[in-house]
Parts: structure tokens; sequence; C-alpha cells
């Protein structure tokens, strides 16, 4: 038995009667943007984050740069964002004319290390963007009293996170506004690429959907220099029919976590170990050692996938080399891109996979 990293069709084969009536729906309705569908996804993923409102866009990346668009944050600017986020992250902030400005994780919870976010603030910043990543929510509630104290703007990245709590709240609903991918890799993916915004300040999202039509809210009535990033009605409908088993599916994921702690606590490996006032939506299971790559060939050689989130840190990309910012100088995602792995994680992965990859694992060590 093989265990792939990720498999998607499951969930396709979970919900087919639906999903097939939501496409036969949208196709012989003869309305393909922007419509009815993508109105109610939009009311029901709001609801479920607590919001007030949801602004459906054309991915996570465009999600978070229409955001800082609408903040009026540009050129001289500078942002604060996690030194070890997927590349996304830092490009919303290029696309928008603004500076990324790295700040290091905590390296229990792979999140923004808050103590470290004062520093780095200049007479130029102007918002921070949290990510929750691996789905576990940043500390943000030590992030939202520093930029409160600094008058900055808290974006949350929200591309990994959909569904997870934070002391009881949504993400999406932690700081003034989120973004959220539907990558169909993610915890609630659509079948191509999506994205949406929420917030509960009416006039950013006011703003926000202005900039995804062109700068349109009248046909042909342009009252800003906007942009083409809007949801399709296909994707809407997807997204509405697996809103509703997000999360079913973020429990699964949990009580996945949970044995797969209790068969590796004894190895050596660092686990992930969210405090208890946070629920994680588990996008990724991310463990961490010192002989990363010889466990992964061996896992690999037994039929388990598995992936490294992020093996390079956004600094170290060919495509920051003009931040000018050194090897070395970010020490603890330097240091992480060398020693994390990421086990297969899914709803639909099955109680005989994951205790195959855990015997596998454990095999590694068991040899040494
Ligand atoms: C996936 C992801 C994004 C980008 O989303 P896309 O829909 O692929 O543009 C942004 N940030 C993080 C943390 C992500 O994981």
């Amino acid at each position: 038995m093989n265990v792939p990293f990720l498999n998607l069709k499951d969930a396709y084969i979970e919900l087919k009667d639906e999903l097939d009536a939501a496409y036969q729906r949208v196709m012989e309705s003869g309305w393909y943007i922007l419509g009815r569908e993508v109105e109610v996804f939009e009311a029901e993923f709001a609801a479920f984050c607590g919001v007030r409102h949801c602004i459906g866009v054309g991915n996570g990346l465009e999600a978070l740069h229409l955001i800082l668009r609408a903040m009026n944050i540009g050129p001289g600017d500078e942002v604060i964002v996690p030194s070890n986020t997927y590349i996304a992250t830092w490009l919303a902030v290029s696309y928008a004319g603004a500076v990324p400005v790295p700040v290091e994780p905590d390296e229990r919870t792979y999140n923004i290390d808050p103590g470290r976010i004062k520093a780095a603030i200049t007479l130029r910043t102007k918002a921070i963007i949290a990510v929750h990543l691996y789905g576990q929510p940043a500390d943000m509630d030590p992030v939202n009293v520093i930029a409160w104290k600094h008058g900055l703007s808290v974006i949350e990245d929200a591309a990994q996170a959909h569904g997870a709590r934070y002391r009881g709240k949504r993400t999406g609903s932690l700081g003034h506004a989120a973004g959220f991918s539907f990558y169909p890799a993610k915890n609630l993916g659509a079948a191509g690429d999506a994205g949406a915004v929420t917030t509960d300040d009416d006039k950013l999202a006011e703003r926000v959907k202005l900039l995804r039509n062109y700068g349109s809210g009248v046909k042909y009535q342009n009252t800003c220099k906007g942009f083409n990033s809007r949801l399709d009605e296909l994707q809407a409908a997807v997204l509405q029919v697996k809103l509703k088993a997000l999360d079913e599916w973020n429990v699964r994921r949990r009580g996945l976590a949970k044995s797969y702690i209790e068969g590796l606590c004894d190895t050596g490996l660092t686990l992930p170990n969210a405090p208890e006032w946070l629920e994680p939506s588990l996008h990724l299971f991310v463990v961490s050692h010192a002989e990363r790559d010889e466990l992964q060939q061996h896992l690999e050689k037994e039929g388990v996938g598995t992936m490294i989130h992020y093996p390079v840190p956004p600094h170290m990309q060919e495509a920051y080399r003009d931040l000018g910012i050194r090897k070395g100088s970010l020490p603890i995602s330097e240091q992480m891109a060398g020693k994390v792995l990421s086990l297969p994680m899914g709803p639909h992965l099955s109680d005989e996979q994951l205790l195959k990859t855990i015997s596998v694992a454990r095999e590694f060590f068991n040899k040494k």
C-alpha cells in the first residue's frame, strides 16, 4: 500500500452527487462570472467566519494584494511579514509596490513571534501580515496590541487556516481583513484557482469589491484603476458544496494529528503542539528533525509521500535578491527550512495509511 502525500480526488468522490448538480446548475444558467452563486458563497463564507463581508476574488495572492491596495498601501511603505511563510505573502506586498520586512517566527509554533515585531517597525511601516502557517492560528492578541499602539493595520493570511479558531473566534475575523486561498489543495479547495477577502470594515469591503472588477461598481463607470480578479460561478458553486463539509473534514484532520502525535512522540521528532485555546485546521502536519533528508528518503523508499514547506525561505530566493537580505541574517527560518517535513495529511487519509506512515517513520529511528 502506497501513501500519497495528497489525494484530492476522494473529496470529489465523497461529494460527487452534490458537486455534479452544482456545475450543471451553473452551466445551464448561462451566467459564469460574479453572479448569484458568488453572492451566495460570499454570504455563507462571511457567516462561517463570523464577519460582515466576504468578497470573492481570483486567488489567495490577489486577496492579499487587493487588501493592501484597498488600505492605500504602496510605494514608500513597509509591511511586516513572517520570514518563513510561503512566498505569496511577500509577493502580495511587492505587487502593491511596498517593501516586505521579515520578522522571525517562534520556533515552537512556526508563526510570527510577536516579541520580535516592535524592532521591525519604522516610520514607513503600515501593516502587519500574520500568517496562520500550516493551519495553526498565529498569536493574534499580542499582534493586535502592537499594531494598535503603532497605528498599523493587521492582515491575516488565512490561506492555510479555513475554519481554524483562535480563542473561540474563526480565522478571517481576527484582524482588519483576511485573505483566503481556495487553491485545490487547501482545506477548502475549489476546482481551480479562487480566493476571498473577509472583513468587518464596510468601506474596505466596498474598495475591494471595486478593485477586483476594474474599479467598477456600475458597468462602464470606473471610479479607480482596478484589476481583474473575479471569482467565477463554477468555483463559487463548488465552494458552497465543500464549505458544508469543511468543519467535519477539519475534525478528521485533528483526529489524524492526534494519532500521529501518539504514534511518534517518543521518536525524537519535533511535533506540532498547539495550546488548548487554539483549534488548528491542520492544513499540514509538519514534523522537524536534523536528519530530515534521510527520513524523507526512507519514507519515499517505503512508498510514503512527503513534502517540504518550504525548502527555501523567501529572502533567499533569487526573486528577492534585490532586498539584499544576506544569508544568515534570518537564522530561525533558514534552519527550519533544513529540518521541516510534512507528512501525509487530509480528511481522506485512511487509518491504514496513517498507521503505515507512523510505522515506517518509527522504523527509521529504530534502525539507528
Ligand atoms: C496558498 C497560499 C497563498 C496563495 O494562494 P493562491 O491561491 O495560490 O494565490 C498565500 N499564502 C499562503 C500562506 C498560502 O499557503
